[in-house]
């Protein structure tokens, strides 16, 4: 249960805020997250964190010396935009590269790798890192496809340090590499999560059963048993992760370990002593060497009950990084000693660039641009009136944030399209201008891919001309080209693919026929809802939902099915306002 918010949509701003404020004297605000107060030097290395708010302290909590120098904090639970994830890189780039480092969530991955693109054109050197240290999300054979949960830290530590020490970007890189290899994590949840707003938690465990595994936005986990005592959970916690020792360590027996017991939000910090007393024993029993353990609240859940733990699986190298002083809002270790040089260097983050002004469109396409508006409007009330559902259908094999996520995006979409119409703007920068507004403010997947989509459309249709079937059309299947480079899911795979692929055939089959835009829309969209129907028989392949395939198995996809309403909604303008 939260109890403090004020307007729901507004809550990760007004918490970042008061975050920045209570720790001026470490980090600043910047433009789509926050940096540490002090500049790196010049032509060093920096990392980039981020991810989803909701989950504090990740990760913004882990910004300052001795760890990330910026972190990208998106919407509660919701991946940061990639323009959010560049004007973080921008204000922290030193001129020595930047190491993206964050946990394997779809949403995050597209937006980076989105970010780690666009900044490459710039002349930036981006390497990423993908942690995957949660063992309940996929095989240890299959471990890239896992999570990341508290394992980001040591793997974070383990790249600022290394960068923070002037090595080169494929230095840090390897570094961070071989961190993320040796970490690994198991958690288990007593009691889901409710987001501020929510009159129900996200998803809800029996009295008396723990989940095994869980996800840290709820997405379901392994199996469910009957709640253990303290040192049950201590046990089994302990036995699933000595079952996955790296392979690099010869001889568990001796090797040295740094060790997380990490709190997901509503766990008492007594209870987590509790269970750290017992496996501290079990680990000395198995004569594990540990080096400086963290008992803390590291990366929550909201105000999910439940715990992880994390085995950090040293080498003399990252026990210098584990070990290293750090100095942030949430993580403090020893004495930062070297920081004469930083004093007096602090820094004024710079604001992102200026929006460029909107250049009129012709007569005829801004009558157009007038219809997409509208457009946009009847799919704003047609997500509004379905956005609980859709957060439900998220929910089952997702994290539930869907319909939240999709209102929030279409109506930075439509405030865009308002300003962008009043400037005069033709239906192409219409839809670009909503398309950059709707992945910024929105993020998570859908977000950017629904971002990429607009942009795609609008650039195929200009300023110049009233859209027909044939230009609606081609700027359909550019978008979904666009969507399949950036998402790499295929037809089947059970995502919004799978209505964008048939929508985009049927709508080119019509304009080939010389159908109006109007018939050829009703016609396809009508393909289109069948379409999300028939995801319900689908397995998930790709995405959030993919490590959960048979509980999705007999529900359709959220983000077909939003797609759907929208191309619905849409069509019934459009039947209003073009032949
Ligand atoms: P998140 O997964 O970040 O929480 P949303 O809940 O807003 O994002 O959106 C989930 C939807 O995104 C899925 O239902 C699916 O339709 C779509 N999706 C996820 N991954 C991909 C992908 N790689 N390509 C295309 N669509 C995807
Ligand atoms: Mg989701």
């Amino acid at each position: 249960m939260t109890y403090l918010f004020n307007n729901p949509a507004n809550f990760a701003d007004e918490l970042i805020e008061g975050f920045v404020a209570a720790h001026r004297h470490q980090i600043q605000r910047v433009d789509g997250g926050v940096m540490r107060r002090q500049r790196a030097i010049t032509g060093q290395v920096v990392v980039v964190i981020g991810g989803g708010s909701g989950h504090y302290p990740a990760f913004g909590g882990f910004v300052g010396l001795g760890l990330a120098h910026g972190a990208a904090m998106g919407n509660i639970f919701a991946a940061p935009s990639a323009q959010q994830i560049c004007h973080v890189a921008q204000a922290v780039d030193a001129g020595g590269g930047i190491l993206f480092c964050y946990g394997n969530y779809a949403g995050d991955v597209l937006n980076f790798n989105l970010a780690q693109e666009r900044l490459r054109v710039q002349g930036i050197d981006v390497r990423t890192i993908v942690v995957t240290d949660d063992l309940a999300s996929a095989s240890v054979i299959e471990k890239h496809k896992r999570r990341g949960i508290a394992g980001t830290l040591p793997v974070f530590k383990a790249a600022a340090i290394a960068a923070d020490a002037g090595k080169s970007l494929d230095e840090v890189f390897r570094i961070a590499t071989e961190a993320n290899e040796r970490v690994c994590s198991l958690g288990v949840a007593f009691s889901g999560c409710t987001l501020p707003g929510a009159n129900k938690p996200l998803f809800e465990v029996m009295n008396g059963k723990m989940e095994v595994g869980m996800g840290i936005h709820g997405e379901p986990g392994l199996y469910r048993i009957d709640s253990l005592t303290a040192d049950g959970v201590a046990e089994m916690l302990v036995d699933k992760l000595l079952s996955e020792v790296p392979q690099a360590v010869s001889d568990v027996s001796g090797a040295r370990v740094g060790v997380i017991l990490n709190g997901l939000g509503a766990v008492k910090y007594e209870e987590l002593f509790v269970v750290y007393r017992k496996i501290e024993q079990l680990l000395s029993a198995r004569g594990l060497i540990i080096v400086e353990p963290v008992v803390d609240e590291l990366i929550t859940s909201f105000d999910m009950a439940g715990i992880s733990l994390t085995l950090f699986w040293l080498n003399e190298e990252l026990e210098q990084t584990w070990i290293a002083a750090a100095d942030t809002p949430a993580f403090h270790r020893g004495v930062i000693a070297d920081i004469a040089h930083l004093i007096g260097n602090d820094i004024e983050a710079k604001s992102a660039a200026e929006k460029l002004p909107v250049k009129p469109g012709a007569a005829d396409s801004q009558a157009a641009a007038k219809i997409v508006l509208s457009a946009f409007e009847a799919a704003v009330d047609a997500i509004n009136a379905q956005q609980e559902y859709l957060g439900r259908l998220d929910a089952i094999a997702g994290d539930g944030d869907h319909g939240f996520g999709m209102l929030r995006g279409l109506s930075a979409a439509v405030d865009a399209a308002k300003a962008a119409l009043n400037a005069q703007a033709g239906a192409g920068t219409l839809l670009m201008v909503a398309g950059d507004a709707w992945s910024n403010r929105a993020g998570g997947t859908s977000g950017m891919l629904w971002g990429v989509i607009l942009r795609n459309l609008g650039n195929a249709l200009g300023d110049d001309a009233r859209p027909n079937s044939a230009t609606v059309a081609a700027g359909v299947a550019s978008a979904l080209q666009a969507v399949i480079d950036l998402g790499k899911a295929q037809p089947g795979d059970k995502t919004l693919v799978d209505v964008l692929y048939p929508f985009s055939t049927a709508l080119n089959d019509g304009a080939a026929k010389g159908l109006s835009l109007a018939e050829a829309w009703t016609a396809a969209a009508e393909i289109a809802g069948q379409s999300a129907e028939a995801t319900k028989n689908l397995i998930p392949k790709i995405g959030r939902a993919r490590p959960h395939a048979d509980k999705s198995i007999g529900h359709s996809d959220p983000g077909a099915v939003s797609m759907a309403m929208i191309i619905d909604a849409a069509g019934r303008i459009i039947r209003k306002h073009c032949d």
